[in-house]
């Protein structure tokens, strides 16, 4: 146990995630948000488990190799909110296996008799898929059995708070460019949910382009159908016809994806950054980053926070 003093800034999937490896390192924890779990960008995902958009690189595979393992094992607990389910993925190129198929269990190639001719092939795997209102609220009630506490307020200056604590861990998303990082910027989504239907069971990607990701994602609750990526949009406007689109495009992947009844369409922004910034800061050796995920909050959510342990010298957590 260090029982050392740590106030993380930020209740978005980051943030949670952060705070309770924090607390199960032995430390004593407050999150400073400045909106509730439930507001955050974070709250808006689909939440599955995958490389979104993302070239090879080692860093993000260690990170979502960790990510995965510990999805996995919440997944054991039904009130997680984290499912595993089988998603296939279609490949317009064959590249052969996916680079981060070594995360995967049970990764197989779908039979060429079985993939649509437009796509020239396709590979099957469970991933952890969370229900995003449930997965956030049992972080957080994991956090506060932890001993850890929460205030809502909007913080200024994340060094300023050096005064009274031994370590922060700004955990803020999009809103760290109002710390001064300007390398941040948003890439507009909008998802769509339906009700739960028999006829759509699992998930399905098709991730070859990357300014109409299409993906169907079945959770607990729902069925998220997606989606879009639009740098630099910050309109919410959600027009009829990218509605339609979104549908069309999903039901290419499985046909009856066109008869589900939808509920909402949401916009939501991802945190974009050249990769995310999971580090010590510069000038203050007591203040850490944890930030800009872009469209793989989730994915690599255990990955980064496990990171920030070990840079701030916490020791380690599992869960
Ligand atoms: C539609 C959509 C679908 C997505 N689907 C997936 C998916 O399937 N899989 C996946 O891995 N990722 C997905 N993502 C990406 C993922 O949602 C993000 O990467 C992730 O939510 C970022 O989490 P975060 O905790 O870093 O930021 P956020 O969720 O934005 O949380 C930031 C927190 O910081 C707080 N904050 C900000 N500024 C301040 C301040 N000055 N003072 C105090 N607190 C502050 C906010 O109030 C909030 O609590 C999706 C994103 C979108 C928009």
């Amino acid at each position: 146990m260090t029982g050392r003093r740590v106030i993380v800034l930020g209740a978005g999937v980051s943030g949670l995630t952060t705070a309770v490896a924090m607390s199960l390192a032995g430390c004593r924890v407050v999150i400073h948000s400045a909106e509730a779990p439930a507001q955050t960008t974070s709250a808006l995902a689909a939440a599955i488990w995958h490389p979104f958009y993302q070239a090879p690189d080692l860093v993000y595979l260690a990170r979502a190799r960790q990510t995965y393992a510990t999805l996995h094992r919440l997944s054991a607990d039904a009130t997680s909110g984290v499912s595993m389910r089988t998603l296939t993925e279609y490949f317009r190129h064959d590249a052969g296996m996916p680079w981060w198929a070594e995360c995967a269990d049970g990764l197989a190639r779908v039979p060429a008799t079985d993939v649509p001719s437009r796509f020239a092939s396709a590979y099957r795997m469970d991933v952890p898929v969370a229900d995003t209102g449930t997965y956030l609220r049992y972080l957080m009630n994991m956090f506060l059995d932890l001993g850890g506490s929460y205030v809502q307020r909007r913080v200024e200056d994340p060094a300023g708070l050096l005064d009274e604590t031994d370590v922060v861990v700004s955990c803020c998303g999009y809103g760290s460019r109002e710390f001064g990082d300007d390398g941040l910027s948003l890439s507009r989504a909008v998802v769509l949910r339906a009700n739960r239907d028999d006829a759509v069971r699992g998930c399905y990607i098709d991730d070859s382009d990357p300014a109409a990701p299409t993906y169907i994602v079945e959770r607990n609750d729902d069925i998220v159908l997606g989606g879009t990526a639009d740098p630099g949009l910050t309109s919410t406007m959600i027009g009829e016809q990218q509605i339609a689109d979104i549908v069309h495009r999903c039901a290419r992947l499985c046909e009856a994806v066109a008869a589900l009844q939808i509920v909402d369409a949401r916009v939501g922004f991802r945190p974009v950054r050249r990769a995310p910034r999971v580090a010590q800061d510069e000038r203050h050796s007591r203040l850490f980053h944890n930030y800009g995920h872009g469209g793989g909050g989730f994915t690599l959510s255990w990955g980064c926070a496990n990171e920030v342990l070990r840079l701030a010298g916490v020791g380690t957590a599992r869960v």
